[in-house]
């Protein structure tokens, strides 16, 4: 079985048909680790497509700030207004989708997914040192993981914890080999909204059966997706930082 594994779409519906286009034929099933919504503009087609095709999706952070399950003081200013935005334009039938979804940590084929980390869907898995941590908690060797918009990850080596780079500004995928003696917690990056300095949109495509994992980067129609955030009244940042991917 092959996976495609997205993350942190954000509503950005350019971003997720380059994703869609460059995978075709690649993946059997195609799983995601949360933030289906808020920040972009597209809530509800981004949001049709997951329900219709993602078997598995864990819930993220935005997910429950955009349809009302939680109090938003802890969110900055510009993260409150497009989850209030988004609160207003989503379809009853995606918010009510929404707020049913999982919370991680979810189990399925022999590797596990959530949002954030093993022991809290809102950790954010930036350094190995919080990984280190994080990886006493897994239920399987092998996780997939958001919430950071980093594409990467860590692998525990039985020894020490090592942080996986993201694919090259000058590449357009690389591959890695899962190796049963070590530990994996993996990070796709974000397809709609990318913050490791590379503005394509990021994914994964894992392969049970080789046991091979492969990062990809797309180049996507920014400036579309910027135009839709502009058109909609979302503070322009969520507009400017899509261009550098930060
Ligand atoms: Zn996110």
């Amino acid at each position: 079985m092959r996976y495609l594994i997205i993350s942190d779409l954000h509503a950005n519906l350019e971003a997720l048909d380059a994703v869609l286009a460059e995978s075709a034929g690649q993946y059997d099933k195609a799983i995601c680790c949360g933030d289906l919504v808020g920040y972009g503009a597209d809530p509800n087609p981004v949001c049709d497509w997951v329900r219709t095709n993602c078997p598995l999706v864990v819930r993220g952070n935005h997910d429950r700030a955009s349809t009302g399950m939680d109090d938003l003081e802890w969110f900055n200013p510009v993260a409150r207004s497009a989850a209030v935005w988004t609160l207003e334009h989503l379809s009853r039938e995606n918010g009510d989708y929404i707020r049913a979804l999982p919370r991680g940590p979810v189990l399925i084929d022999g590797f596990q997914l959530f949002h954030g980390s093993p022991y809290d869907e809102d950790e954010y898995m930036i350094a190995a040192a919080e990984a280190g941590q994080a990886f006493g908690y897994m239920e399987a060797r092998l996780a997939f993981f958001g919430h950071t918009h980093v594409q990467g990850g860590f692998i525990w080596n039985q020894s020490r914890v090592e942080t996986i780079l993201r694919t090259s500004i000058n590449d357009a995928s690389q591959s890695m080999d899962i190796d049963p003696e070590c530990a994996y917690m993996l990070n796709p990056g974000s397809v709609g909204q990318p913050r490791d300095g590379d503005p394509r949109a990021a994914y994964c495509v894992y392969d049970g059966d080789t046991h091979r994992v492969t990062y990809h980067r797309v180049v996507y129609n920014v400036s579309g997706a910027q135009q839709k955030i502009h058109a909609a009244g979302l503070p322009p940042i969520l507009a400017d930082r899509l261009a550098v991917g930060r």
